[in-house]
């Protein structure tokens, strides 16, 4: 197993070592290595199985430490950097040579973000390289939002997992690129649209895109949980399963006629956000019960609740 702390200047060592290292952000936690090392990031597709055609984010301390391995930053780009950062956005830019074709998998972009965590800060302003960090789990299963998930996982892989608590926003950053006058929402996540568009006016989303080049990471099936899983309306869902061995993950209320410890309520508030740091926990709790089904439904479709539903359709897809 993966050794968890607070060590800072162990994880620096690790990572100048071209080592790799579990990270936390406020989204997910991170896989990280220096993403100007092609040797330190070929270990992060090793650790992972990822495949080489998914393009990694390159993590950095602020817009100044970006603008030395990125080209011209675009205005709109500049209003949401100054506006979101850190946070949980990620900026599609062109790339210099000095991030290696591994990190962006030959695309000539590179997508930038800087986290918003005080301890992976501090790490970051600590070391003299951005770093490349995919979520700290196996290419294509649910993220992890705390340490023993990343240890759960990877442990036998990794040396240290740098320990920041639960995710405050636990789902993953939203991607934006830009493409002439056009800028285009990538991935649903953790900055809401609405508040993008507050900013800097109308984009465009264009999330379904496996076969879209410019996302090769936004496969269909993603971020799924190995118990298959199936959405719509709850009930019917019971009824037309009650053969099966099910598990409901719900959004604020428990359902009927389906075990408590079969259950796991996303909010009892109903609250969106709280929804969102608690999906990936609910998605993994459920994955150890052996169900034959997991039954969800749509949450609402606004603010978090977008990018919510976008990782239950990709985990439903899993299955067909
Ligand atoms: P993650 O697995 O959370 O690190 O997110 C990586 C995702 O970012 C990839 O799967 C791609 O969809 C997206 N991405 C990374 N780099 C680029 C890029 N240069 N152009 C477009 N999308 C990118
Ligand atoms: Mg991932």
């Amino acid at each position: 197993m993966a050794k968890i702390g607070a060590d800072i200047k162990f994880v620096q060592a690790l990572l100048q070592q071209s080592d790799v290292a579990g990270i936390p952000t406020e989204t997910v936690y991170g896989l990280a290595a220096n993403a100007l090392d092609a040797n330190a990031v070929a270990k992060i597709f090793k650790v992972k199985e990822r495949p080489s055609f998914d393009p990694l984010i390159v993590h950095t301390s602020s817009l100044e430490q970006a603008t030395s391995f990125v080209e011209a930053i675009p205005d709109r780009a500049r209003v949401l950097a100054d506006k979101f950062w850190p946070g949980p956005l990620t900026l599609i830019l062109k790339k210099t040579d000095r991030i290696p074709d591994i990190v962006t998998s030959g695309l000539d972009t590179v997508a930038v973000r800087v986290p918003n965590h005080p301890l992976t800060l501090q790490l970051l302003k600590s070391i003299d390289f951005p770093l490349a960090a995919p979520s700290a789990n196996p290419f294509g299963y649910v993220s992890p939002t705390n340490a023993n998930h990343v240890n759960e996982q990877l442990g036998d892989k990794i040396e240290y997992v740098l320990d920041g608590g639960e995710c405050a926003v636990g789902i993953e950053s939203t991607i934006v690129g830009f493409d002439g006058d056009d800028v285009v929402v990538h991935r649903l996540g953790g900055c809401r649209v609405e508040d993008i568009e507050k900013c800097i006016g109308q984009v465009k989303v264009e999330v379904n895109s496996s076969s879209n080049p410019t996302a090769p990471g936004m496969l269909d099936s993603h971020y799924a949980p190995l118990t298959p899983m199936v959405l719509g309306n709850i009930y019917e869902l019971m009824e037309a399963n009650k053969h099966l061995n099910i598990g409901v993950l719900a959004f604020q209320k428990a359902v009927q006629g389906v075990g408590r410890n079969h259950q796991f309520v996303l909010s009892e508030k109903g609250d969106i956000d709280e929804a969102a740091t608690r999906l990936f926990t609910g998605l993994r709790q459920l994955d150890t019960l052996n169900l034959q089904l997991i039954i969800s439904a749509y949450v609402p479709e606004q603010g978090l609740g977008r990018a919510i539903n976008d990782r239950l359709r990709r985990a439903e897809a899993k299955r067909n």
